[in-house]
């Protein structure tokens, strides 16, 4: 008789959250890992990883055969409404965010070897010269026509994973699903609530040691998109170089900035943010946010500072092992 009523308990209590299923999909895309989370469907985290997987297909710059690979090779090509749409909403934020995000930065990104790994630091020449491509704004729209200059190649490395992260939570939205937690590749989607009806926590990588977090961000219904310099990169001679590159001047940004994280409702926004921010460093960061207040960060520098926007403060938790400065930035 006691277990009857346990197990009935149990069901109310399942039916009662909505979540009586949940499905996990673990796999590599967009050159990274990505684990999602659905609660209360069999079928969509599969509808998602597939949804990633052709989004994939459409923009990889390695891939010839995308519709941003051949524009890459031709100069021009006729993309989908999709591609376009994704085309101007990036390059609308290069330019917002006065070429700090700069979607064609690829020549660049390929000579100082984080195409192929083989890293290697190339001599002013070659960076001088490369720069002259490195220009979003020879890159034209005409409806679906796109064209970019002769030399000047697509990258959306830096926004892919964020508009990936809106498309999944649009499918979920379709099908009535309403709680979620996808990791894909730093770029998190909080949807819903916990099981439990708490917040979702979302971790920020400690650089030091990404297997451990400095801290957490409680967040329902936002895409929380972190860039760090210890993501990918190498060192030469005690120095690190890292991933992002500076589009003014065609290094890897070096600003004393260690990690960006952004919080929105928009994966495109919190993604291209995180990298933008990161190329501003903390005074242009602070400018920025503070002429636009779509979105709130989370920054941290190498002198152990933690700069936090004012909306975010009381989401975040420092965790007790670090003892970073805390510094709230107001409006
Ligand atoms: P990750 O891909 O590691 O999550 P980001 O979202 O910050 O990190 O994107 C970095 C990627 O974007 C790089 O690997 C490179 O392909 C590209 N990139 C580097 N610098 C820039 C930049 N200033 N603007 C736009 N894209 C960039
Ligand atoms: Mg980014």
């Amino acid at each position: 008789m006691k277990k009857l009523i346990c197990i009935l308990l149990c069901l109310v209590f399942l039916s009662g959250c909505g979540y009586a299923s949940s499905t996990s999909e673990s796999f590599e895309s967009m050159d990274t890992f990505m684990k999602i989370d659905i609660y209360g469907s069999e079928d969509v985290a599969a509808k998602i990883r597939a949804e990633i997987e052709r989004l994939d297909g459409l923009l990889s710059a390695q891939d010839d055969e995308s519709e941003i690979g051949r524009l890459n090779k031709n100069s021009t090509a006729e993309l989908s409404e999709e591609t376009s749409d994704l085309l101007a909403k990036s390059l609308e934020l290069c330019n917002d965010t006065d070429g700090a995000l700069d979607i064609s930065v690829y020549p660049l990104v390929e000579a100082w070897g984080f195409i192929d790994k083989n890293y290697r630091v190339p001599d002013d020449d070659e960076i001088k010269d490369l720069l002259k491509y490195a220009d979003y704004r020879k890159i034209t729209l005409d409806g679906n026509s796109a064209s970019a200059g002769s030399g000047v190649r697509l990258d959306l490395g830096a926004v892919a994973k964020g508009y990936a992260a809106d498309r999944a939570v649009g499918i979920m939205k379709e099908n009535n699903v309403r709680a979620g937690i996808l990791n894909l590749g730093g770029t998190v989607a909080a949807v819903g609530e916990k099981p439990d009806g708490s917040k979702w926590r979302v971790g920020i990588c400690d650089p030091e040691n990404t297997a451990s977090y400095f801290g957490a961000v409680s967040v329902s219904d936002r895409i929380v998109a972190t860039s760090g310099n210890y993501e990918r990169y190498f060192e030469r001679d005690g120095k690190r170089y890292c991933h992002i590159i500076d589009p003014k001047t065609g290094y890897p940004a070096d600003n004393g900035t260690v990690s960006v994280t952004v919080i929105s409702d928009s994966g495109l926004l919190s993604d291209a943010l995180s990298t933008a921010l990161f190329v501003m460093g903390i005074d242009g960061a602070k400018k920025y946010w503070r002429d636009h207040r779509d979105f709130e960060f989370i920054l941290l520098d190498d002198k152990n500072n933690l700069w936090l926007t004012e909306g975010i403060e009381a989401d975040f938790k420092l965790n007790a092992d670090y003892d970073y400065n805390i510094k709230t930035i107001k409006a």
